[in-house]
């Protein structure tokens, strides 16, 4: 499959996906974005024989949009379907936050090679995404999930005793309790080693990114909470590691950069020339240390969500993107994030991923709940 739909293509994973595209040579067959902005619009004169798809089109984008681009333009949640569904394309989906999942399921139910970096749509939706899975192929582009499917790669998955997540305990690790109740919005933003969007580093400094990343395991790889760990590695260049039943360990090495999953993704099981400088094992030192989960309070949260299963990882999910979205306009403080996800997770009623809906349904409630969580601090 040489060709490729990108969805959240204006986004950081995205960009990075189109440039890896170009330089393998695939044709690009669908961009979306949620809006219709000067960004999609510049990538839509780019590839001009890509279908653009703008969700959640404004007046006037989505009028210039039509006279601009006619039948290439669709919009709204139905037209991203549609563009996931395309056969015989690798469908990318970098779309930010749980308004990923109906394209990922779609998109391996279409038989399509789903390359997933939308992490929300295994962590609200696992059940539903594994049993589309049976349809399709899919690909983890998340760099620690890369990893772990390179080093499973060949193995049996009754052999693996144990998943290790790293962690490169973001901006705060170090930092007590006391410390966080203090930080602010800009020095939570300041990310020591990956370049990201600004919800997904907020999420890295909580470790609430790596509670989702946890969950996301869980359902890729089937192997149940209590056989995936997470240990703290500052230098970000170890990227996860596997043990096996032998005590055997491997690990997946290499810059932090994304085009090396968002690659993978594309060429697996192939390999081919990459862009990326080689990382020079001889000029950094590696280390590990555990969590502190005591200053970092969502990691056990996630896992609580997970163990829970049903709607909770969806309700933990929503909880913390209000949480985050009310941090960066500075309504509430760093430490009040997961105090916010704990008060919704204790509200929340969970029920069986069964359907898209039910999954919505979960969503909506949790995010109620979180508005009021936050107006009470
Ligand atoms: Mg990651």
């Amino acid at each position: 499959m040489r060709s490729v739909v990108v969805l959240g293509a204006t986004g950081s994973v995205g960009r990075q996906t189109l440039e890896v595209a170009d330089r393998l040579g695939f044709s690009v067959e669908g961009l979306a974005a949620r809006r219709a902005g000067r960004e999609l619009e510049e990538l839509a004169t780019r590839y001009e024989r890509a279908a653009i798809v703008a969700v959640e089109p404004d007046e006037a984008g989505h009028a210039r949009y039509r006279d601009r681009f006619g039948k290439r333009y669709g919009w709204g949640m139905g037209a991203l379907a549609e563009l996931a569904a395309r056969p015989g394309c690798t469908v990318v989906n970098g779309v930010v936050g749980a308004a990923g999942l109906e394209a990922s399921i779609v998109s391996l139910q279409a038989g399509n090679r789903l390359a997933l970096a939308n992490k929300e749509s295994l962590v609200v939706g696992g059940p539903l995404v594994v049993a589309a899975a049976e349809s399709g192929e899919l690909i983890p582009v998340d760099s620690e999930h890369s990893a772990l499917f390179q080093c499973i790669h060949g193995e049996a998955i009754p052999e693996v005793s144990r998943l290790l997540l790293t962690a490169s305990g973001g901006p705060f690790r170090g930092r007590n309790v006391t410390d966080l109740a203090r930080v602010g919005v800009d020095e939570a933003l300041a990310h020591p080693t990956w370049r990201m969007g600004p919800r997904i580093t907020i999420d890295s400094a909580t470790l609430v990114n790596k509670g989702l990343e946890v969950i996301e395991a869980h359902f890729l790889f089937g192997l149940p909470f209590d056989r995936v760990d997470v240990v703290v590695h500052p230098q970000s260049i170890v990227h996860s590691l596997v043990e096996f039943v032998d005590g055997s360990l491997k690990a997946h090495l290499g810059v932090t950069d994304m085009r090396i999953p968002i690659q993978y993704a594309l060429t697996y099981p192939a390999r081919a020339d990459g862009v990326v400088p080689r990382f020079d094992i001889t000029r950094t030192a590696l280390t590990f240390e555990p969590v502190d989960r005591v200053a970092f309070p969502a990691l056990d949260l996630a896992y609580a969500a997970g163990r829970g299963g049903g709607t909770l990882p969806a309700a933990f999910n929503a909880a913390d993107e209000v949480a985050v979205e009310a941090f960066l306009r500075s309504r509430i403080g760093f430490l009040d994030i997961a105090g916010v996800i704990a008060e919704v997770m204790e509200d929340h009623d969970a029920v069986d991923v069964a359907s898209i809906d039910a999954v919505r349904q979960a969503d909506r409630d949790a995010r109620r709940s979180a508005a009021a969580a936050v107006a009470r601090r």
